[in-house]
This record gives C-alpha cells, structure tokens and sequence, in this order.
C-alpha cells in the first residue's frame, strides 16, 4: 500500500459511495485540485482517517459538487479507503490512520510522512479533518495549539472548543507545525445535522480571506483534556448498572449522555468489585486512578469533578482507544482579544 497522488478527480467520483472508493482509488489517496487562483493558499481537507466515520465522505462530496469551478486549491486526502470499504474504523490487525502522525515504522507512518512533507510544500492555509464520534456528543473542534489564530478556527464549527497534547501523533498534531490546523467532531457517523455544520464549516473557511474569530459562538471556553479512562481488554462490560451481573465492569446505561456536562465529585458511574480493569492515565501516561476513582460498596465512585468528552458505549473502541476523557475548563477562547 503506497500512496496516490493525483491532480483530478476520477471520472464519475463525486456520486462514489463511501464504500465503492477503495476500487476506484486502490488506497490511500492525494488529491490536489489546482485553479487559476494561485495567490490564494490551498486548503487541506483530511477524510476518512477513520474507515467507518462516514459524515467526511458526504461533506467532501457535497463540497465538491456544490464548489464548480473552485476558487482556491484544494488538498484532499482519502485516508482508510480499505477500512471505508468494510465500514470498520481500521481493519484488524491494521494501525489507526490517526495515529501515524509521528514516529514510526509502518508503512502507514510513512504514507503520513509523504501526505505531510507534500502538503508542507505549498503552506496550506488551513488544514481541517473531518471525524466521527462513536458515543453521542456534542459538535466539537479540536486544536493543538493556543495560537490565536487556533482558536479563531475552532469558533467556527460546533459548541465547544476542545485543546489536547495527547495523543500526540494524530494529523491535526503534525499539520499545527504547518498551517491552522483542526479536528472536527461532527456528531455519529452520517447524522444529517453533523453533515450539514460540518460542511458550512468548510466552506466558511474555504472561502475566507483570513481566519478571524467567530462571535457567533456561544460557549467561548476551551475545554482541556487533562486524562482518559482506559478498560482492560479482558473485561467484561454491561451497560446494565447493577452490582448483580457477572461482568466485570457494569457502567450506567446513559454513559455518554454527559459529554461535555460537569460531572460532580461523588458521582457513579457504574459497578465493579475492584479497579482491576478501569484505569485512568493523565497525559504524561501515569496512572493516576487514585486521584480519581474510588470502589465504595461495588460502587464505582468519582473522587473529583470532571467534565467528560467522547465517552463512547462501544466496547470495542473502550478497549481498544478509550472509554473517553477528562477535560477541565481551560480559559476563554477569546481571552486573548
Ligand atoms: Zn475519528
């Protein structure tokens, strides 16, 4: 698996199913749409990092049928397309496509390295990925770095800002040393809602002249992740909330109901006998369960208050990412105007 690079869409591309790609494309795809408009920085769209996370599929097609001729450069590129075809986040076996942003040896890791050090060559203006949540959330938009101009990108899309260190080696981590650079969190896979703001993001953007903050914005806090609930992959998980069932691990039914809400000191989260499988690690990698959680009476108890993002009921993503972070209110979004 190598990278493409091509300078047009193929024929009939734009009315291609999220899973009839990878037969067209063969994998992971550049492509860079040039205009006659070149004193205008392209911009860098990212899709389908993330095989089953659909909604940056229906954004880059409406986009691009929406925006004939272009007006300014466009950089697209198709991650996970074998992932896309079997409607999985990654295959098994395969890396997460937005996880290779850094060091590393695979063959993924050098397909970003060439995506990145392209892309560098004609300093994007800003450079956006498209994503999904697995649990229900708000819209949101990540940054990795509090540069101004940062911020003033993520107040354009969603409700929240969110700012985060770790993981370190996702793609809006290695293009913040580029360009502007944002993940958007755009609702569950094909919501109509998420599709819809993710696009009027991309385009606001796409046709500005320069990236000023958006007063639209309600919420102008920015959220901090501080660390993340890891499960064992050998546990056994239920949604049932009861002391009773043979699961290690029985989590309230409504867990990512709260994304995004203050979740109070005392607070339970659901049953376990012990600590033995949730495990909360800060950004640095350290266990730092102690901190946070505490057994009382099979009960799993929240030892300070926190506000949670992507908590997530999907099992294998608990076990294999994350069950979901901790974040704290950082600072106003435009505290620095
Ligand atoms: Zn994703």
């Amino acid at each position: 698996m190598l990278l493409n690079i091509i300078s047009q869409l193929p024929e009939g591309f734009t009315d291609l199913g999220v899973t009839e790609l990878h037969d067209v494309l063969g994998g992971p795809t550049l492509i860079h749409l040039r205009t006659e408009n070149s004193d205008k920085k392209p911009l860098y769209l990212s899709t389908l990092l993330h095989g089953n996370e659909i909604s940056s599929h229906s954004v880059l097609m409406q986009f691009l049928k929406r925006n004939q001729p272009l007006n300014r450069d466009l950089i697209i590129f198709i991650g996970n397309t074998l992932a896309a075809k079997e409607g999985l986040r990654h295959l098994p076996g395969q890396v997460d496509f937005n996880r290779i942003w850094a060091e590393g040896n695979q063959v993924e890791h050098k397909i970003a390295r060439q995506v990145k050090d392209y892309a560098k060559e004609f300093s994007p203006y800003a450079s956006i990925d498209l994503h999904n949540n697995t649990g229900k959330n708000p819209f949101y938009a990540c940054i990795n770095s509090l540069d101004q101009v940062f911020k003033n990108l993520a107040s354009h899309f969603g409700d929240h800002t969110v700012f985060f260190t770790e993981p370190h080696n996702v793609q809006s981590m290695a293009f913040s040393k580029i360009c502007p650079a944002v993940t958007i969190e755009a609702g569950l896979p094909g919501e109509t809602e998420g599709i819809k703001a993710a696009l009027e993001f991309v385009e606001t953007i796409y046709h500005s002249d320069s990236i000023e903050f958006s007063n639209d914005r309600a919420k102008k806090d920015i959220y901090h992740t501080i660390a993340r609930f890891k499960v064992d992959p050998r546990a056994e998980v239920d949604f049932e909330d009861s002391p009773f069932t043979s699961s290690d691990l029985s989590f309230v039914s409504n867990l990512d109901s709260r994304n995004f809400e203050i979740v109070r000191k005392g607070a339970r989260i659901g049953y376990a006998d012990s600590l033995e499988y949730l495990l909360v690690e800060n950004n640095k990698g350290e266990n730092i369960t102690d901190q946070f959680l505490a057994i009382e009476d099979q009960k799993i108890i929240m030892k300070r208050t926190f506000i949670p993002s992507m908590f997530t009921k999907d099992i294998y993503v608990m076990k294999e990412d994350c069950l979901g972070y901790l974040m704290e209110v950082m600072i106003p979004l435009n505290a620095q105007r």
